[in-house]
């Protein structure tokens, strides 16, 4: 089964995949957003984003953006060949290099951050497979129970 990445039973999908209009530009989005908060200590592991399922660590690193971001290779969905988690504080994952190195399901990763050029707390979410980059949430995480609000 796949996770949800956020934990909350309903979901702002702030930003769909697909085409979107910024800055007055058409532009092709790569991913989904969905909003995140920012940590408040009453509720902080709701807040952390998670693994959606087992996967092997591809890399992290910060991109020309600024943005950081996180790449890995899935073990049950074996169509895709990457998930990336762009705007997640990765400061606790410090293995990268061992080839082995496994993240399980539902592990947390972090909290979301802000940085790069993002406007506001959400996640970046992607998904790729042989030909490119895929509408995560109709080619991968709808059956699992969480609702989508599509602002
Ligand atoms: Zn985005």
């Amino acid at each position: 089964m796949i996770m949800p990445p956020v934990r909350k039973i309903t979901t702002l999908v702030t930003s769909n995949y697909g085409k979107r209009i910024r800055n007055r530009r058409i532009e092709y989005h790569n991913g989904v957003d969905l909003r995140t908060v920012k940590i408040t200590s009453s509720r902080e592991e709701l807040q952390k984003i998670v693994v959606t399922e087992d996967c092997t660590i591809i890399d992290k690193g910060v991109d020309k953006l600024g943005n950081t971001y996180l790449r890995l290779r899935p073990l049950v969905s074996y169509w895709l060949t990457e998930i990336i988690y762009v705007h997640v504080d990765l400061s606790d994952i410090r293995f990268i290099g061992h080839s082995a190195r496994r993240l399980s399901a539902g592990t947390a990763l972090g909290y979301s951050e802000l940085g790069g050029n993002s406007t506001g707390h959400h996640l970046h979410f992607s998904i790729k497979n042989f030909r490119g980059y895929a509408n995560p949430i109709h080619d991968y995480f709808i059956p699992n129970g969480i609702k989508y609000k599509f602002k």
